[in-house]
């Protein structure tokens, strides 16, 4: 598993204890529950579910949950791993924690995904909550799905408990400012970066795969912040104009999946080209390993940002990294969801509302701090990738405070 690769990585450039790395490669428990849902024929049919806990060595557990065909056990404890990474890189007071339900969605009337999202929820009831361990939604599940899951709990606990879930709709102790976070994290991450490598934003050109929240929302703010726009995607295929799109013009992901290929005054190209294109900035923003060991010496950016969860093969790192491309790993650049998830959790355990303003300051402000530390270890050694650094800056904490606490018994 990638994931276990990266520990182990990781763990030998720290030179920690190769006891806590032992601890680090497992789950702390994985609970896998059989999920019955009365279809709206009337028949039953039963679905696996699972919740991968990795590590609360420093808070609750934090991480997303899916409904996708393609769930599986092994999958919830990798992307568990990358969550206690990434809270870890962030300094939030989490562990990470992955789940889903083996369902394709579409496959499921509104009222189905409904039942099937509160049956779920009663079978994680002993293992999830607002101080154990708080889901969010991620591919398959959205804010109506977290509100269901909100209320199918505190129905079971007698008391409106918001803090169990993050990404719910604000008027029920969602944040402002949530949805558009991890498009906002790969932006500021990619301006920090371009001027770290002295490129003026105004003289930078940017591809982005995958126009949905995190690529649609990067895009913007990049183009915003003046930043060169030249090629956008979604599933269906690439535009192109070497002078410059803008992002703003195209319909979001949510309201028209499919508004990329209408633009019209744009070249179409698909989205292996898009990869390949000569830009400043690669941000591949739509789906895992779409960087590979096939086409990572095609590729013309100067830098990479990942915007997706692993969007770039171990493989394609070692080449990039022996080209001279800096690739700035996701475990930082699209932490931004996460964070604004533990702002979303700071407003419901205390009570309180955020501003959209006060959330976007907030998250600038560690996402910068995070950068710093991340760009501090990256110095320290001239032979490290910002993977690396980025995993040493995580896992110093995990592994620190594993010393502190000691194992019990
Ligand atoms: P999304 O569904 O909003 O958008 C995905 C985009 O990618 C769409 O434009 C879609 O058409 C396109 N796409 C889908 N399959 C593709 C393919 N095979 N080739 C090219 N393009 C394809 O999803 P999102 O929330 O933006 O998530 C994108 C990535 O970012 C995922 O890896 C996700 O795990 C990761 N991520 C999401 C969040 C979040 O909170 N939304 C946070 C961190 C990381």
């Amino acid at each position: 598993m990638t994931a276990r690769r990266q520990l182990e990585r990781a763990g030998t450039l720290l030179e920690i204890d190769p006891n806590v790395v032992e601890r680090l490669k497992y789950p702390q428990r994985v609970e896998r529950v059989s999920v019955p849902l009365e279809r709206d024929d009337g028949t039953v049919e039963v679905f696996t579910g699972y919740r991968a806990q990795h590590d609360s060595v420093r808070g609750p557990f934090k991480g997303g949950l899916r409904y996708h065909p393609d769930v599986t056990e092994e999958e919830c404890i990798g992307l568990a791993m990358w969550m206690t990474w990434k809270c870890a890189v962030m300094d939030l007071p989490f562990g990470g924690a992955k789940g889903g339900v083996v369902v394709d969605p579409n496959s499921l009337s509104d009222g189905e995904k409904e039942r099937l999202t509160r049956r779920f929820t009663q079978e994680l009831r002993d293992v999830i909550g607002p101080m154990q361990d708080i889901p969010a939604p991620d591919m398959g599940t959205d804010a109506e799905t977290m509100g269901w899951l909100m209320d199918a709990y505190s129905m079971q606990e007698d008391e409106t408990t918001p803090g169990v879930v993050t990404g719910k709709p604000p008027v029920i102790g969602g944040s402002y400012g949530r949805e558009t976070a991890p498009g906002r994290s790969v932006a500021l991450i990619t301006r920090e970066a371009c001027e770290y490598y002295d490129r003026s934003l105004s003289e930078t050109t940017v591809a982005v795969q995958g126009f949905g929240s995190v690529g649609g929302n990067a895009a913007v703010l990049l183009d915003e912040w003046g930043a060169n726009v030249v090629a956008v995607s979604d599933v269906n295929g690439a535009v192109y104009d070497p002078d410059g799109l803008d992002p703003k013009a195209i319909q979001a992901h949510g309201d028209d999946p499919t508004a990329v290929m209408g633009v019209s005054s744009a070249q179409q190209l698909s989205n292996e080209e898009l990869l390949t294109l000569d830009v400043d900035v690669l941000i591949p923003a739509a789906i895992g390993n779409v960087l590979t060991e096939a086409n990572a010496n095609d590729v013309n950016a100067s830098m990479i940002v990942e915007g997706a969860n692993g969007p770039t093969t171990s493989t394609a790192d070692v080449i990039f990294e022996r080209r001279g491309i800096p690739v700035i790993p996701d475990i930082l650049a699209n932490a931004g969801g996460v964070t604004v998830s533990y702002f979303e959790w700071l407003q419901d355990i205390n009570r309180q509302g955020w501003s959209l303003e006060r959330v976007n300051e907030t998250l600038e402000s560690e996402m910068l701090s995070a950068w710093d530390n991340v760009t501090e270890t990256y110095e320290l050694d001239e032979d490290i990738s910002w993977r690396d650094a980025t995993y040493v800056v995580g896992l110093q904490r995990i592994v620190e405070a594993h010393e502190y606490r000691g194992l019990w018994p």
